[in-house]
C-alpha cells in the first residue's frame, strides 16, 4: 500500500497551524500527499490508530490531550518518547506505529537558528524551565542535552520535583524569592505554561524583577498571540528571543523528515505559516494553544 497520509489528532484540532505548514511543505517537494486535522476524544485512540494504519497513514501528529495516552498504543518507542513520557509525532512502519517527541530537537533548532553565529553562556549557567508538563519535560531533556544545568519552576510541587528528577535538574517553587537572581543568571529561559495567552501584564511566568540576562536566549511556548509579555520582557531586556510560531515550525521540520525521508522545505514552511498567521489564523481558539 501507498503511504502518503498524514493526519493530526487531538482536541481540539480545527484552529491549528499544522495543516497549512505541511501543505506547503508537500506542495513545495511536488509531493502528492495529504494531511487531514482529525478531532479525537482521550480513550479513542488505539482504535483510530489501528484504522489509519488501514487506510494508507504513514504518519499521525499528536497534540493535546493525547501526547501521553498515545504512547501505549504504539510498538516502538524512541529514547526521547521514554524520557519524556510524551509523543507527538508517529510513524507508521511494517508492523506497527513508532512514537518520538519532536518537540525536544525542535526547541534545539529553534534555539541555534536564534543564536545563529553566536554561541550560548556557558560557565555553569542554568536552563530555566517554567512548568512541569508534556511541553517543560521536552524542554528540560533539551537543556539537559546541551549540556545546561537544569531547574523547573512549577506550581504544583509534586509535579515539578518529578520532572526536575527525571531530567537530573533542581525543582525550585513557584514564587520563590531566588528566581530573580536564577532568572538572571540563566543561558536559556524556556516559558512552557500557557500563561501569555491571556492580555495582562500579569499574564506572565516571570515574577516581577525577573528578567533574563542580555546574552541569554528566552524561549516561548505559546504561539496565540505571536507577542506575549514574555517575549516582550525578554526583549527588552535585550535577550535573543525564540517565539512559539518558531518552535512550532521547528518542531514539524523532523517530522517531515521522517515521514518523507527527504530534508524539509524550512522556509517554504515558515512562509505559509507566518502568511497564515498575518492573515488572522486562527480565528477562533479553544481555551488554549493545542501546542502542534
Ligand atoms: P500541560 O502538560 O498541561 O502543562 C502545563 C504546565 O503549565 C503545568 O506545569 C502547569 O502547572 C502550568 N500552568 C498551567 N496554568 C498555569 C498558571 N496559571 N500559572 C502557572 N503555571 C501554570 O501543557 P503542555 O503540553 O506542557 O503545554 C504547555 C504550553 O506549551 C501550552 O500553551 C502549549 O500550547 C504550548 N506548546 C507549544 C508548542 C509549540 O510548538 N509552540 C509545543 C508544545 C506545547 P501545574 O503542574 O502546577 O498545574
Amino acid at each position: 500500500m501507498e503511504r502518503t497520509r498524514c493526519f493530526l489528532i487531538g482536541y481540539p484540532v480545527s484552529h491549528s497551524l499544522s495543516p497549512v505548514m505541511f501543505g506547503a511543505a508537500f506542495r513545495a517537494l511536488g509531493l502528492d500527499w495529504t494531511y487531514q486535522a482529525l478531532p479525537v476524544a482521550p480513550g479513542e485512540t488505539g482504535e483510530l490508530l489501528a484504522q489509519l494504519a488501514g487506510r494508507g497513514a504513514v504518519g499521525v501528529n499528536v497534540t493535546m490531550p493525547l501526547k501521553r495516552e498515545v504512547v501505549a498504543h504504539c510498538r516502538y518507542l524512541t529514547p526521547r518518547v521514554e524520557a519524556v513520557g510524551a509523543a507527538n509525532t508517529l510513524t507508521f512502519r511494517e508492523d506497527g506505529w513508532e512514537a518520538d517527541n519532536t518537540d525536544w530537537p525542535g526547541l534545539r533548532l529553534a534555539i541555534t537558528e536564534a543564536v545563529g553565529a553566536g554561541a550560548l553562556p556557558r560557565g555553569g549557567r542554568p536552563g530555566v524551565v517554567f512548568g512541569a508538563g508534556g511541553a517543560a519535560a521536552a524542554a528540560a531533556f533539551c537543556l539537559a542535552e546541551m549540556g545546561l544545568p537544569v531547574a523547573i519552576v512549577n506550581r504544583d510541587a509534586v509535579r515539578g520535583r518529578e520532572l526536575a528528577a527525571r531530567a537530573g535538574g533542581e525543582y525550585v517553587p513557584w514564587g520563590d524569592g531566588a528566581l530573580p537572581a536564577l532568572v538572571g543568571q540563566a543561558s536559556v529561559v524556556v516559558n512552557a505554561t500557557p500563561l501569555g495567552m491571556g492580555k495582562g501584564p500579569g499574564d506572565c511566568p516571570l515574577p516581577p524583577g525577573a528578567v533574563p540576562a542580555p546574552d541569554a536566549v528566552a524561549c516561548e511556548l505559546v504561539y496565540h498571540p505571536p507577542e506575549t509579555e514574555f517575549l516582550r520582557r525578554a526583549r527588552k531586556a535585550g535577550a535573543r528571543v525564540v517565539s512559539g510560531l518558531s518552535v512550532l515550525l521547528w518542531q514539524a521540520v523532523p517530522t517531515f523528515q521522517r515521514w518523507t525521508g527527504r530534508p524539509a522545505p524550512v522556509e517554504a514552511m515558515r512562509e505559509a505559516l507566518f502568511a497564515s498567521v498575518e492573515a488572522g489564523q486562527p480565528k477562533k481558539r479553544g481555551a488554549e494553544d493545542c501546542g502542534t
